[in-house]
């Protein structure tokens, strides 16, 4: 099976924040479990380079165009690096291919009819690069920017959206969960119920240069939606590539609701007006709103994502957000929100089962793992939990819900916790005749470390590595997928362990 997954390309008129993060976040856990479950997986991200915004945020600056987009976009690689995000492409809108095909899709719509030329007068915001309806406004201003709109008239080219509009309201009801969670489907069909107004696609150059030219018309450049959306096929080498035969149409998109018009209705029009096939799902996410409060000095006002995971830790942060969202609700972020997250789950709960774990395992069993013995009720019900727990971490990642399936397996680790305090290993180890018994414990709670390990991979890569390490598993354990390394017994007795650093260090 093939999968791919996109986040959004970034606009590059500002510096990463926490929700271009978020949305990367989940779209490299995402393609790192579907790695893990042995499919085909590609993962997309990249930077929309061109607009009015970028222009005037150059020009702020005082930097050549050019020279502004390829610090900034340098700024998001850097950042997705620094988050151990695992892309395997990264478009940029501005680069050959990609402007090769906007220009041949526009003109293949222009010669079969669907792109026609007209005058247009209507209300404009310059901060959306967009017309607006009179009843798109709240109090006569655009309700992204609450700035009034300015009347313009001008002679534009036109994409005729309303020829595909029966169809797409069809296709949103024949597949239900196309756009999840269902609130943004219903938000959707809520537009449809309108009918849809053709989309200006061209703005004249005398207003803004920095844009793709029309194949068919040199005095005007293409709207900036029209060029970003088809990022998700330049990365595929659409239409000749091998890529776009083997992972189109299997594409799920990662957004953050605030582009819910654009990808749910420009997008699949433009894809049927070309002949295209529609992506498999849109995938939509809510905002992080700041919490009323101070930062710390180290971290400031606007929060870098790249300094968070500085300060607190890559994996701590990755675990923060996927654990603290649900996808497709809004979330607060809050550093003291992200302390506790670090304290209560990482250093106090995992951090501390497998210190003593692997802590024991050296005091009573030279750092070797031991050969079970008979098993008690309290064994086997260990082994069946870490079972039941991939069983459903499995089902409910790829549903998107993070949260719970990390809550799911907290519940594992509170097992193990509660398993330690009843079978007291440290009383065990006082009778020489408890031995065997000693040994079973302890393999059962080293057994339960792995199926963390292994299960956490998509959320914290490094500790989970680092957890792998400690255990003493050899590389060929440590690449097992889904769901081989996810059976009971996968320890073998005797395997050497590894002492090591304490892998979330509590915070005061
Ligand atoms: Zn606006």
């Amino acid at each position: 099976m093939a999968f791919y997954i996109t986040t959004p390309i970034y606009y590059v008129n500002a510096e990463p924040h926490l929700g271009h993060a978020y949305t990367t976040i989940v779209a490299d856990a995402l393609a790192r479990f579907h790695r893990l479950m042995g499919e085909e997986t590609r993962f997309q991200t990249g930077t929309d380079e061109h607009g009015d915004k970028v222009m005037e945020a150059a020009r702020k600056v005082g930097l050549p165009v050019k020279d502004f987009v390829d610090r900034i976009s340098g700024r998001f690689r850097q950042t997705w690096d620094g988050l151990q995000i695992s892309y395997d492409v990264f478009v940029r809108t501005t680069q050959a291919s990609h402007l090769r095909l906007v220009q041949d899709i526009l003109g293949r719509l222009y010669d079969q009819g669907d792109i026609y030329f007209g005058e247009y007068g209507g209300l404009y915001c310059f901060g959306c690069e967009r017309f607006y309806l009179e009843r798109e406004l709240e109090d006569g201003k655009c309700p992204d920017h609450q700035t009034p709109p300015t009347f313009i008239k001008e002679e534009n080219y036109f994409f005729r959206m309303g020829r595909h509009q029966e169809w797409l309201i069809g296709f949103i009801e024949d597949f239900p969960d196309w756009i999840r969670p269902e609130r943004y489907k219903n938000e959707v069909l809520g537009f449809l119920r309108e009918p849809l107004e053709d989309l200006c696609i061209s703005r004249p150059k005398q207003r803004l240069e920095w844009g793709i030219t029309l194949p068919f018309d040199e005095r005007y450049v293409a709207y900036v939606w029209f060029d970003a959306l088809l990022n998700y096929l330049t990365g595929l080498d659409y239409p000749e590539g091998a890529a776009f035969q083997h992972f189109w149409p299997s594409v799920q998109h990662l957004i953050a609701k605030d582009i819910l018009k654009p990808h749910a209705i420009y997008w699949p029009i433009m894809l049927k007006a070309a002949g295209i096939d529609p992506f498999r799902h849109l995938n939509v996410h809510g905002y992080w709103q700041m919490a009323e409060g101070k930062m710390s000095k180290s971290l400031g006002n606007v929060v870098e994502p790249r300094m968070l995971a500085e300060i607190y830790g890559i994996d701590q942060v990755r675990y923060f957000f996927l654990r603290e969202m649900v996808f497709g609700l809004d979330a607060t972020f809050s550093e003291e929100a992200l302390r506790t997250r670090i304290n209560a789950d990482l250093a106090n709960d995992l951090g501390n089962l497998v210190a003593r774990s692997l802590g024991m395992a050296f005091k009573y069993s030279q750092g070797v793992a031991p050969v079970p013995g008979d098993l008690e009720p309290e064994d086997k019900e260990v082994a069946a939990q870490a079972q039941d727990t991939a069983a459903d971490f499995l089902r409910l990642f790829p549903e998107l819900e993070f949260p719970k399936a990390l809550a799911r397996i907290w519940e594992f680790v509170g097992h193990l916790n509660r398993y330690i305090v009843a079978t007291a290993p440290w009383e065990l180890a006082k009778d020489p005749n408890a031995q065997p018994r000693l040994a079973t414990v302890l393999y059962h709670q080293l057994e339960g470390l792995r199926f963390l390990a292994a299960l956490l991979r998509p959320v914290m890569p490094t500790s989970a590595e680092k957890m792998a390490e400690y255990l003493g598993l050899d590389a060929s354990q440590r690449s097992l997928l889904f769901p081989e390394a996810l059976v009971w017994g996968g320890l073998a007795p005797g395997t050497t362990l590894k002492k090591g650093k304490p892998l979330f260090p509590r915070l005061e």
